[in-house]
């Protein structure tokens, strides 16, 4: 009988690392857990479940398939297949005779590809929870397997009704990785929950952007380390399409100008909503010339974009655009040197271009935003 409860409380222990290797996993203390760690957690584990095999007739049994069968469901065949290796090698070395190669077909490559059968893409990133029913089925599969097995190599003829172990660590095992299944679901739910909160808390709820709050943090980050630009960028004679349309039409504006600017910057760039009918951008680019045509591109995009009621009241963006000289620049000068350039732009005609660095005199600018 306490050979029984040895079994039982290792299953425990299965459950209580696997718990344990969850939150590991969340930690990115590892930079390849799937391919390098998790196969190493796995079979390690196997190999504690190999410590106090049960009795049969017939050899003995364990649950070191287990860990096996988790990974076949999360990561799939080449995962778990990469998973045996280790309780293989282990099998060699402690096993004398070459049962090694049975038990090693019956309790590890059978259940990896039996539960990678059950794979799918979605439960390695845990987007979609793992069905508890795949789990049973994998250990009814499992069961039969074995009980095939055992009758085959078993000549006695008393056989099944014998094998109370087979059955025991049957059902031990289906308990376990129901158990396993819904621990893997619950640590995904709560982290995507946090991840979607994260998400909102740095989101913008109209336009879908990156808030201010989140434009600080990359931007700060990013000026630790490079010279950037800065970019503010603001809907011109809003308050009149707001006053036509109405403030709904005005909201839609909104979030089509963010799409838009989203789809024009380039991809290492950050654009955010400043507020209002404000957008900012932070660009790596540093050059005057390659900064104003690319500013040029933004404007044309929103100029030529068919808003509605654009033919009434056309959109158009204006543009200020401040470059720090280096990485020990303060953001929050640049974005007030931004801020100025763009009071420029909109004093001089709306719909145009100011970059700090090309206009530091007033007088110089008609000539420069000649559109
Ligand atoms: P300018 O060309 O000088 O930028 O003029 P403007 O009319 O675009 O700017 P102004 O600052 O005079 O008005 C901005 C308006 O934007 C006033 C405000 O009611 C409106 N607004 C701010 N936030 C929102 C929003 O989230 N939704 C809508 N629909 N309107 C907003
Ligand atoms: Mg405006
Ligand atoms: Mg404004």
């Amino acid at each position: 009988m306490s050979e029984y409860l040895v079994a039982l409380t290792i299953a425990c222990t299965l459950v209580t690392l696997s718990y344990l290797a969850l939150k590991i996993q969340r930690m990115h203390f590892f930079e390849n857990y799937e391919k390098i760690a998790s196969p190493v957690l796995t079979g390690l584990a196997c190999i504690l479940l190999m410590q106090q095999p049960l009795s049969l007739d017939t050899g003995a049994v364990d649950l070191r398939y287990l860990p096996v069968v988790m990974a076949g469901l999360r990561y799939g065949l080449g995962n778990a297949l990469f998973s045996t290796l280790l309780p293989t090698i282990y099998s060699i070395v402690t096993t004398e005779d070459s049962m090694w190669m049975m038990q090693t077909l019956q309790s590890l490559i059978i259940p990896a590809v039996l539960s990678s059968g059950f794979h799918r893409s979605e439960f390695r990133t845990g987007s979609k929870p793992i069905p508890i029913r795949a789990g049973l089925k994998i250990s009814v599969l499992l069961f039969l397997t074995q009980v095939v097995i055992y009758a085959a190599v078993h000549t006695g003829g008393h056989a099944l009704s014998e094998s109370y172990p087979l059955l025991f660590m049957s059902v031990v095992s289906a308990v376990s990785v129901c158990l396993l299944i819904g621990m893997s679901n619950d640590e995904n739910a709560k982290w995507l929950n946090q991840r979607k909160l994260e998400m909102k808390a740095s989101q913008d709820l109209l336009t879908g952007l990156p808030n201010l709050r989140s434009f600080f943090e990359i931007a700060g980050r990013t000026l630790g380390f490079r010279a950037v630009s800065i970019f503010m960028i603001d809907i011109d004679n809003f308050k009149q399409y707001n006053d036509c349309w109405g403030h709904l039409h005005g909201d839609q504006l909104l979030r089509e100008t963010g799409r838009l600017l989203k789809n024009v910057v380039a991809e290492h760039d950050y654009v955010a909503r400043y507020g209002g009918e404000e957008f900012i951008l932070m660009s790596t680019e540093t050059d005057p010339v390659k900064l104003r045509e690319y500013a040029e591109k933004i404007r044309l995009a929103v100029a030529a974009h068919p808003f509605e009621h654009a033919e009434t009241t056309p959109v158009t963006v204006s543009i200020g655009i401040s470059s720090a000289a280096d990485a020990a620049a303060d953001l929050q000068l640049l974005i007030d040197e931004a801020d100025r350039a763009l009071y420029i732009s909109k004093n001089t005609g709306k719909n145009r271009i100011t970059l700090c660095s090309e206009s530091p005199e007033p007088a110089l600018l008609e000539q420069q935003n000649a559109y």
